[in-house]
């Protein structure tokens, strides 16, 4: 075994120092951590985040695709600072509070129609772990036991909890766990780039999905999907009408769809949630991430009236869902949601995308015959950037150079915090950046990519 306890770290201030001796990172390889010169966030600012040594730096992935208004928005912080006056948290097991009353009735309403319940908890993981739970018990409180089978898509990402892992397609974030797992059926990502079936992607991913619900009748409980984009997969768009055609197939199965919108949810891709391009109605819809406008952890899980009604009974019948967190509904998440969901309609922040979506695929065009420049993907104002190291054969660089992360750390020289989904340089800033923020942002992307092959890579 290989210590790390006492190793000497490198830091360019004594913050540094301590982050390195005391915290293990998330999603971190802590070997290059330790030994490399990192920044530590001290304050932000509108769009910006600020180091510790004064530095600003364009916040091009929202804190981890969450932050929708900017940091430090009047609105939201007096909504928590109002809510911290009269009480931070009390639970929800046999307790209601205001906030979530609040919260709970904004999300139905601004949903889609059919889902007239919320169940909240505090993860993008948890929501969808409360997804899965949901949909086993839903069918076993309908006497129908034989459904116990998930279906998802190859380059699905749902969280890392084991629920969440079990439906989630990323080798390399969940092989080794798989034997920890309950068995999940997994069809081919329906993005046109990573599936050799290309434009007709689509059509095949759905026939296969057809297939394989039609192969075991009675026995799939439900359809996990992220709607239009596997976001973590590297920003996988999906054609046009395969949600449609996903939704028609549950139906047709009678499965039901649970539509994971943590990352998609709340303006990203450019409405309210991403169903909404397809106009479908899932049967369980799970939020996160920008929920709280990408303040405080709260997420929720949405189901229709059907669904919740399956859970109604005498006790004694056993059809209670035993599930909860201890921060489940937690007080000063839900004043931050509500005002953070009052602050999207009061700024029509909605009406305002289109112009920003636009802008940002008109500058993005300018990568288009970069020799290192794979595929770009945009829905919305969620961008992929795939980097190659031939353009024409689509050859990747060996993973083990971590391009994609040097890349990204590149662009600290032009202002700009990015973070790589592997290869892939990922652009989803705040829907509420102004364009001035948002073309400075495109600059230094641009700029980044062009320098980085220029001057670092020999
Ligand atoms: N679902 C999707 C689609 C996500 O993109 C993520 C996180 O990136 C999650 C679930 C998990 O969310 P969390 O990191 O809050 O657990």
């Amino acid at each position: 075994m290989r210590r790390s306890a006492g190793r000497k770290v490198t830091g360019n201030c004594e913050l540094l120092e301590k982050d390195k001796t005391y915290l293990w990172h998330p999603f971190t390889p802590m070997e290059q951590w330790l030994a490399g010169d990192e920044l530590v966030i001290e304050a932000g600012e509108g769009f910006e985040l600020i180091d510790t040594q004064g530095r600003r730096y364009i916040d091009a992935m929202s804190s981890l695709w969450c932050n929708l208004h900017g940091h430090r928005v009047p609105q939201i912080d007096a909504a928590v600072r109002g809510q911290l006056d009269k009480i931070a948290h009390s639970t929800l097991l046999g307790l209601a509070s205001i906030p979530s009353i609040e919260l709970a009735e904004r999300l139905v309403r601004i949903s889609p129609e059919p889902l007239k319940k919320v169940f909240y908890s505090d993860s993008g993981a948890t929501a969808v772990e409360i997804a899965l739970k949901m949909a086993f018990q839903y069918c076993h409180n309908r006497g129908e036991d034989s459904r116990r089978r998930f279906l998802a898509l190859r380059g699905g990402y749902h969280g890392d909890t084991l629920g969440a892992v079990s439906v989630s397609g990323i080798e390399t974030f969940h092989g080794l766990f798989r034997p920890l797992l309950f068995e999940a059926t997994f069809v081919d990502t329906p993005n046109p780039y990573h599936n050799p079936a290309g434009e007709h992607a689509g059509e095949v991913v759905l026939k296969q999905i057809d297939e394989a619900l039609a192969a075991a009748p009675g026995e799939y409980c439900a359809v996990i999907v992220e709607p239009l984009i596997q976001a973590a997969g590297g920003m996988l768009t999906h054609p046009a009408g395969f949600l449609r055609g996903l939704r028609r197939l549950t139906q047709t199965h009678d499965v039901l769809l649970i539509a994971d919108e943590v990352a998609t949810g709340f303006c990203r891709t450019g409405r309210l949630f991403a169903c909404q391009h397809e106009d479908v109605a899932p049967d369980l819809m799970c939020l996160g991430k920008g929920l709280s406008g990408g303040y405080l952890p709260v997420a929720a899980t949405l189901a229709r009236q059907e669904i919740f009604d399956a859970f109604c009974g005498e006790t004694a019948e056993g059809r209670t869902f035993y599930h909860g967190h201890t921060f489940t509904g937690n007080a000063l998440g839900c004043a931050a949601a509500v005002a953070s969901i009052d602050l999207i309609f009061q700024s029509d922040l909605l009406a305002a995308l289109g112009e920003k979506v636009e802008l940002m695929q008109k500058r993005l065009g300018e990568l288009a015959d970069h020799p290192h420049v794979g595929d770009v993907r945009q829905c919305g104002m969620m961008v992929g950037i795939e980097l190659v190291a031939d353009r024409q054969s689509r050859q990747p660089f060996e993973p083990q150079q971590r391009l994609g992360a040097a890349l990204c750390r590149h662009g600290r020289k032009f202002s700009l915090m990015l973070r790589p989904l592997g290869d892939v340089v990922v652009l989803m800033p705040a829907p509420a950046m102004d364009l001035d923020t948002l073309q400075r942002m495109m600059t230094a992307v641009i700029d980044t990519i062009h320098d980085y092959f220029e001057t670092q890579l020999v």
